[in-house]
């Protein structure tokens, strides 16, 4: 007799509260069409999720048009936003074309303690 757990992930995504009307500059395709978003991935058991893989959710940049997603501690642009409000928004666009970051994959998810943003 065997039982078939069906281990894996789920990610549940949302706009961040507060900064739903936030939107900033994809570093991908250089729309601003970013919408700063929390991300929290949890283990699931045959689909439930039951244990948090962190204690606190990520929060991201999340683009609609080209669907990349940005870890938010790679832009501190958008970290000022969150922090004063009413930085304004950089003229130009600072993603240097051609470094390709490797974005395709998702970095494994970091164990034990995540850095504490503010
Ligand atoms: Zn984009």
């Amino acid at each position: 007799m065997a039982f078939f757990l069906t281990c894996g992930t789920h990610t549940f995504q949302s706009l961040l509260k507060g900064y739903e009307n936030v939107t900033v500059q994809c570093q991908n395709c250089g729309n601003f069409s970013g919408k700063v978003t929390k991300r929290w991935q949890w283990f699931t058991v045959c689909f439930v999720p039951l244990i948090p893989f962190s204690l606190k959710p990520d929060h991201d940049v999340s683009c609609h048009i080209c669907h990349f997603t940005q870890d938010i501690k790679f832009r501190p642009d958008v970290q000022q936003q969150m922090d004063g409000g009413a930085a304004p928004i950089p003229l130009q666009n600072q993603a240097a074309p051609g470094s390709n970051t490797g974005w395709g994959g998702q970095p494994p998810p970091v164990q034990g303690a995540p850095p504490v943003y503010k």
